[in-house]
């Protein structure tokens, strides 16, 4: 084997996702992997989701001898966004035990992208900085000789300096791809998929997978972590996403796909065009995607009804205009409810992504919340505390206040990592209040329930003070003197 490919998110090792039970396939890494075999090298897998542990690693790198290890984190995951110790712990554990038998050790994806110097000094000999596949490409090609250029000279990697022993040398930063239907589709066939296909049907009663049909995001959330893409996007052609998708359909036989974009159909047009491919192919297998609420135009939500799918998640974030200015989301909280709207009127689940905790939240913010919730009834929400991700506006505001707490053990996301105005256990409630409420205004609850809700808000108003940070708030700390509608003026 020339190249063996792994990444270190192993499923054993998150207990919140253990308990969701829903492992989706290391994309990123088998576009990799498709990427290189196209090139003509020998490529294994080493996919860690369902694995036992890094033994296992161990024992496939004895028997397999490869000449490359190449740590991939799956870059279309938004869990390595988050960055956590565990997967950054394995990875270092398994680019060491590479390094000992001699393999020349890659290391790619956010974490590696933000922190190369970690991953250089715990075994990995080159760690690549952005998107991925034509560095690596070119890597791999001058290592083996292949094409006599020097490592120096590609862009996009790093290595440890020989120069200054212990520093890091970050050759030129490498533009994404512009293209990338100049991809070839992931290596569906390295994957166990009866392996996910057993746990998703034990856990759910269906079989879902994972493909992008873009990469990057163009919008501007200050608390949106963009470590591969930063502010730049690019997007598959509708046909070729129609295409691998009627692969996937004749190949795998999921019941279900997860578009794991960070935004579907940036382009109303695109979704229309998508929705005819799709048809002419009869490739439709319903499937899920995450979008904003802006871009839920009659035409987008037509052509997505069209296209089979059934679930959109909004990124609605808050029900009060004045977090959503702060966040720099350029939404406004009519929209939410329009996209609401829209979507029932065609019969696909709207779910909402929504956070509490963002700095300048008061009470009467997190009520505005709960009432967008009461009020446009969507079908699921997925709530968090706000996350400073690194490299982002938001990490820089409070990253004094972070200390060596600046990584997730793992995605428990209900941990305040820095000091808002409420305490973690405040928000735990909090989260337990807009869940309940839904769940019970969902199954047509009695006035007596719904009014054990009320008499719920309002007694944690009541006792509010209790759980404020001990600490000055960062809104108190920073920014004495102004009032929290302004401070998005402050950040741009
Ligand atoms: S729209 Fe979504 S992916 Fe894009 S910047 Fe905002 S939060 Fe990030």
């Amino acid at each position: 084997m020339d190249v063996l490919l792994a990444h270190s998110f192993f499923l054993k090792n998150d207990p919140k996702q253990g308990e969701k039970m829903r492992p989706y396939p290391p994309l990123g890494t088998l576009y990799a992997a498709s990427f290189l075999r196209e090139k003509g090298y020998d490529i294994g897998l080493f996919d860690a989701m369902l694995a036992a542990g890094v033994d296992e690693f161990e024992a496939l790198l004895e028997s397999a001898r490869p000449r490359f290890l190449i740590v991939y984190e799956d870059q279309f995951n938004f869990l390595n966004k988050m960055c956590l110790l565990h997967s950054r712990d394995a990875a270092c554990r398994m680019a060491r035990l590479a390094r000992d038998r001699g393999c020349t050790v890659i290391a790619a994806g956010s974490d590696v992208s933000d922190h190369p110097e970690i991953y250089l000094r715990h075994g990995a000999h080159f760690g690549i900085v952005g998107e991925s596949e034509h560095a690596l490409g070119e890597l791999i090609d001058s290592l083996t000789g292949r094409i006599p250029v020097p490592v120096e000279s590609i862009s996009g990697l790093s290595m440890l300096d020989p120069g200054c022993p212990g520093e890091v040398r970050r050759n030129e930063a490498r533009t994404p791809e512009r293209h990338p239907d100049v991809f070839p589709f992931p290596a569906w066939d390295l994957l166990d998929a009866e392996s996910y296909r057993r746990v998703w049907v034990a856990a759910h009663g269906y079989f879902s997978v994972n493909m992008v049909s873009t990469r990057g995001c163009p919008f501007h959330c200050n608390w949106c972590a963009k470590p591969i893409w930063g502010q730049r996007y690019a997007m598959r052609s509708p046909a070729n996403v129609a295409q691998e998708m009627a692969l996937v359909k004749a190949s795998i036989k999921p019941d279900h796909i997860w578009f794991a974009d960070d935004i579907f159909g940036l382009q109303p047009k695109w979704v229309v065009e998508f929705a005819q491919e799709v048809e002419v192919r009869q490739a439709s297998v319903p499937f899920m995607i995450q979008s904003r609420a802006d871009l839920m135009t009659e035409k987008a939500v037509n052509a997505l009804a069209r296209a089979g799918c059934t679930e959109v998640w909004i990124g609605a974030e808050s029900g009060s205009q004045k977090i959503l200015d702060a966040m720099d989301k350029g939404i406004q909280v009519e929209q939410i409810v329009s996209a609401r709207e829209r979507l029932k009127a065609t019969g696909i689940r709207a779910c909402y992504f929504v956070q509490f905790g963002y700095p300048g939240e008061s009470f009467d913010d997190i009520l505005a919340t709960a009432e967008l919730i009461r009020n446009t009834r969507p079908d699921e929400i997925g709530v968090s505390v706000s996350n400073p991700l690194p490299g982002t506006k938001f990490y820089q505001m409070v990253g004094a206040q972070l200390g060596e707490k600046d990584h997730w053990q793992d995605s428990d996301d209900l941990a305040m990592m820095f000091e808002g105005t409420y305490t973690t256990e405040f928000y735990r409630k909090i989260y337990k209040l807009v869940h309940t409420e839904l769940e019970l205004i969902k199954r047509g609850a009695s006035t007596a329930e719904l009014d054990e809700v009320v008499v719920a808000w309002r007694e944690l108003r009541e006792s509010e003070s209790g759980y404020r940070s001990s600490r000055p708030t960062f809104v108190e700390k920073y920014y004495p003197t102004v009032s929290a509608p302004d401070l998005s003026k402050r950040w741009n």
